[in-house]
């Protein structure tokens, strides 16, 4: 606990690596979690770019159901507090696999959104894309410009990343002081390499998650509690410099 504190004060570049779990307070399901199968479709397989192609109108379905789902949601303790970090840390960076756009609702700024959007829809031809305010019902949805069918503007299993935003990541964690790992299985291997990244260039890193994620025996702190519960008590040690 020394320790911790000691970082947690001395700390200025810090970031944040966030999954799921961050928003399953807030009441919006994780991939492995209950709940992750829809009308018996597994989200590993409504999540692919074979799926689109295949029945887009179903797949156009799914991800304005979780539109709906996410808006009905509100953030909780764990983004506040996240946001919050922005203050105290004169280098910061959010990197989150979220695409329920909580953080951004809990005031989080210094952010990088790894897998997109569930609100954002790009055109399969022309890439024009279209962020939705509130939720929809269009399906499919058609381009302004050219017509063409437009899909969630989100990285599906198989995708790849893109390369400029995952250079600032890597970048960001390997100067770190501190990673923090919170509500990710560590399933999706890429945002389990940035923390690494850093880890392995000597950052401290804490993990907040009721399980172990997969890179549970890297991290120099455990808390195997919810982010709700622990975030609030990592601020109070912040504020107490
Ligand atoms: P995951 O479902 O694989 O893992 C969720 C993790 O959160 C688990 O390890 C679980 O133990 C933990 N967890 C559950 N409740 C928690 C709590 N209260 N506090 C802290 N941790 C808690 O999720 P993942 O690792 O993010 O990977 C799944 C992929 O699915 C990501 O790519 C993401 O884009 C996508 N996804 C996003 C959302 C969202 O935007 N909210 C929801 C589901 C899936
Ligand atoms: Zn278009």
């Amino acid at each position: 606990m020394e320790e911790l504190i000691s970082k947690l004060k001395k700390a200025k570049t810090v970031t944040v690596i966030s999954g799921a779990g961050i928003s399953a307070e807030s009441g919006i399901p994780t991939f492995r979690d209950a709940g992750g199968y829809w009308k018996n479709h597994s989200a590993e397989t409504l999540a692919t770019p074979q799926a689109f192609a295949k029945n887009p109108k179903l797949v156009t379905e799914w991800y304005e159901m979780r539109m709906q789902k996410c808006f009905e949601s509100s953030p909780n303790e764990g983004h506040f507090v996240i946001a919050e970090f922005e203050k105290f840390f004169p280098n910061f960076l959010l990197i989150t696999q979220n695409v329920d756009g909580l953080h951004t609702r809990a005031g989080s700024k210094k952010m990088i959104e790894l897998h997109g959007n569930i609100y954002r829809f790009r055109c399969t031809k022309c890439k024009q894309k279209i962020q939705f305010e509130k939720p929809t019902t269009e399906n499919p949805i058609k381009c302004k410009s050219c017509k063409s069918i437009m899909r969630p503007d989100i990285l599906w299993f198989g995708e790849n990343y893109d390369l400029l935003v995952l250079g600032e990541a890597y970048m960001f964690a390997k100067r770190s002081d501190i990673i923090f790992v919170i509500g990710t299985s560590g399933m999706v291997t890429v945002p389990m390499q940035i923390a690494m990244e850093g880890i392995n260039a000597g950052a401290y890193s804490i993990e907040i998650n009721p399980e172990k994620s997969t890179i549970h025996k890297s991290i120099s702190v455990s808390f195997q509690e919810k982010s709700g519960i622990v975030l609030p008590k990592i601020l109070n040690i912040l504020k107490s410099k």
